[in-house]
């Protein structure tokens, strides 16, 4: 196992039979995240829905079944080449909004998996994940497919690929994100230096 794989794991185990929030007295299974300890790209949702906390895995309901058709038609990648994750471990009962007190207790565990497997690019879904890695205040409409530096790391907001599953409309919008992702990824002159300090952002394409 390679040392990324291992502190992942070990990270795991931390989390094993978490009660550091009341989510633990609701949830099926705590979903740490899944794919390849070595991948460029990280995907951060929200929180686990119904299918993630039944299978103990992220993204294998309907917003995943989007996710991995737009992985594989715009960047080429299957699920297994990226690592997917969410900013809560544990499903909110009924699929509400995570408060500021579960967020604030679980985001320690998110940065640690974006440090251990230190990606070129940590994309995040929707609101809530934008907020939690970026502490930026502005709305996703505002942010997304701008790359952001924050806590050292490049980060790319995107629609939630469930926007699409709400609103048909939105979905050349969802598409679009994984085409200007693709840009970033193929364009290895995008340099530290081309964001700057963190906080600074960096219009793509
Ligand atoms: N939505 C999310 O934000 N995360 C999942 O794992 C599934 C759906």
């Amino acid at each position: 196992m390679n040392d990324k794989a291992s502190q992942l794991d070990d990270l795991a185990r931390s989390l094993h039979d978490c009660s550091r929030c009341s989510l633990s007295e609701t949830r099926i299974n705590i979903v740490v995240g899944s794919g390849s300890p070595d991948a460029p790209v990280m995907f951060v949702g929200e929180a686990p829905g119904y299918n993630e906390d039944v299978q103990g895995l992220p993204f294998v309901g309907a917003a995943g079944r989007l996710l991995d058709e737009l992985l594989k038609e715009i960047l080429g990648l299957t699920r297994d080449a990226v690592y997917i994750a969410n900013v809560l471990k544990c499903r909110p009962p009924e699929n509400r909004d995570p408060t500021a007190l579960e967020v604030e207790t679980c985001r320690p565990f998110l940065l640690r998996q974006v440090d251990i497997i230190s990606p070129r690019i940590v994309c995040a879904l929707g609101n809530f994940a934008t907020r939690t890695l970026t502490e930026r205040r502005e709305g996703i409409t505002k942010l997304r497919r701008k790359v952001i530096k924050a806590g050292g790391r490049y980060v790319f907001p995107m629609f939630h690929p469930a926007a699409a599953l709400h609103r048909g409309d939105l979905y050349e919008d969802v598409r679009l994100d994984f085409v200007t992702l693709k840009k970033f990824l193929d364009s290895p002159e995008l340099s530290e230096e081309a964001v700057g300090q963190d906080s600074s952002q960096m219009e793509l394409f």
